[in-house]
């Protein structure tokens, strides 16, 4: 039992029904903003499978603007280069991030990380919960729990590919299968590869190897002549079968503490808020495991939502604030679903000519810093802006810190050269460690909000942030 779960909600200020990553951070924001939050997961315990294993270079970043990004980063493994398919290098070590690499660390390491944080923050946590209805009207939303139910002011959908939220609201998912019968398996290897992370295809088959640096291997693998249904167990000589076709060797694997095997769909909801109700994470969105994407999408979804709703629910939100969730955050939704997409297909390649040339093609483009940029870009997550709000990257303040330290407020946070007197308590002000005249607004999620004059400062942040917040604003 958590320290505070306790008494079974009636009304809660917002409802979040599922405790995955996406649940456990938006959940964790939205209590250290001041707004009560209850979340509902259906299962009683937590889990040490691990599903997601990667995490990229901007989820990295709005971990460390949560305090959270230094201890998973100190347990886990950096890979620096990815290996795709035969030649194919790409380096991620020039990414302009302060993470320039992918972090392998299981995803219970993450979730445990963001449960803590949001039982520090006041989350009251509902275990054996399972939502099974929802309705709404203009004032609030009811929820069913079997026979019990509970009424919130907002509920999010984070409980996943199946969820229920989206079904009570009737939306569709609308998509298709892409591969069937992938074998997932957690081994040790005696031999193990030399490229911390080793992908390779063959036509008929795949197989990634990636270290979770504890001794543990996670193998992707997938055989075209051997597609079978989800139930059918994974055998360990089926599986290095399958390894040793496509990299050589089987990297001597001598036992598995996981085995199964599990199919993988591209689909994505037509929309992500109806009424007073959201989508967010695999809820939302699904796609191939190809990039690693899934887990690291649904937390950018949730720190796009979280300071939204909490400035809506403590009213100083500017109108039309909240439908800017699913204006930002669909199409990035699709672009993962294309890039994912794109990925597994050119692993699937059938004819040995084909492959030649994607290999070929591959080396050729990839030594262009262009391409590398957007390649690294989008797989990180680091390249991805929003309309009128490109990325923050992280800049010293005077005084010895750093934005992405300041973030760690939930606020906003006005970078300028001059003193700024009379602001409200939605943000911080911080003064930029290198010589500018420019001052920057920067969103709680770590995006520029707005970039100007000095001088203009003053009535920026009273568009951003409404009057009130912004009692007398005024340079000095
Ligand atoms: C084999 C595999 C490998 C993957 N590898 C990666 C990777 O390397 N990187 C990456 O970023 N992503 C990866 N993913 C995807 C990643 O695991 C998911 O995208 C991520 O878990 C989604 O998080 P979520 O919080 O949105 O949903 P989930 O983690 O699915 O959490 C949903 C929660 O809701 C609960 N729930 C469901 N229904 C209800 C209900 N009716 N009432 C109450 N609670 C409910 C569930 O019990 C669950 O706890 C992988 C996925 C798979 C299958």
């Amino acid at each position: 039992m958590l320290a505070n779960e306790s008494e079974a909600a009636v009304h809660t200020t917002v409802a979040i029904i599922g405790a995955g990553p996406t649940g456990l951070l938006l959940a964790g924001d939205l209590a250290r903003a001041g707004v009560p939050v209850t979340l509902f997961e259906r299962r009683s315990g937590t889990s040490n499978l691990t599903r997601a294993f990667g995490v990229h270079a901007r989820t990295l970043e709005l971990l460390d603007a949560r305090g959270l990004a230094d201890g998973l980063v100190a347990g886990g493994a950096r890979v620096e280069r990815l290996r795709l398919f035969d030649r194919i290098r790409l380096d991620l070590t020039r990414l302009p991030s302060r993470y320039p690499f992918l972090l392998i660390t299981p995803q219970y390491r993450v979730e445990d990380a963001l449960t803590r944080r949001a039982v520090e923050a006041g989350v009251r946590i509902e275990r054996d919960a399972r939502l099974t209805g929802l309705r709404q009207d203009g004032e609030r939303v009811t929820l069913e729990f079997g026979e019990r139910t509970v009424t919130a002011d907002y509920v999010v959908g984070t409980d996943g590919v199946h969820s229920t939220v989206r079904e009570a609201l009737g939306l569709p998912f609308p998509g298709k299968a892409v591969l069937t019968s992938i074998m997932l398996a957690d081994v040790r290897l005696s031999d193990p590869p030399e490229d911390v992370l080793a992908v390779n295809a063959v036509g008929d088959a795949f197989a990634m190897v990636a270290p979770f640096g504890d001794g543990w291997y996670r193998i992707f693998s997938w055989d075209r002549r051997h597609q079978v249904s989800d139930d059918v167990p994974v055998t360990l000589d089926e599986l290095r079968e399958v390894t040793r076709r496509v990299h050589g060797t089987d990297f001597g694997i001598t036992e598995a503490r996981w085995l199964s095997r599990f199919h993988s769909d591209e689909r994505q909801a037509p929309r992500y808020r109806v009424g007073r109700v959201f989508l967010a994470g695999d809820a939302a969105h699904v796609h191939s495991p190809a990039g690693g994407q899934g887990m690291n999408t649904g937390l950018q979804d949730a720190a796009n939502l979280s300071w939204k709703l909490a400035a809506t629910i403590l009213g100083w939100a500017p109108a039309g604030l909240l439908d800017t969730y699913e204006t930002e955050r669909h199409p990035v939704g699709r672009l993962v679903l294309r890039s994912s997409g794109a990925l597994i297909r050119m692993a699937m390649i059938r004819s040995a000519v084909a492959r030649g040339l994607r290999n070929a093609a591959g080396s050729v483009l990839l030594a262009l810093p262009p391409v590398v940029r957007r390649a690294t870009g989008t797989i990180s997550g680091v390249g991805i802006d929003y309309p009128g709000a490109p990325r923050a990257a992280d800049v010293a303040l005077r005084g010895g810190g750093r934005l992405y330290e300041a973030l760690r407020e939930g606020r906003h946070v006005l970078i300028t050269p001059q003193p700024l007197s009379g602001y409200g308590r939605h943000l911080i002000v911080a003064a930029p460690a290198a010589d500018t005249d420019e001052a920057v607004l920067v969103r709680p999620d770590g995006y520029v909000a707005w970039r100007g004059p000095v001088s203009s400062a003053a009535t920026a942040l009273t568009g951003f942030l409404g009057p009130e917040q912004i009692s007398h604003p005024a340079t000095r």
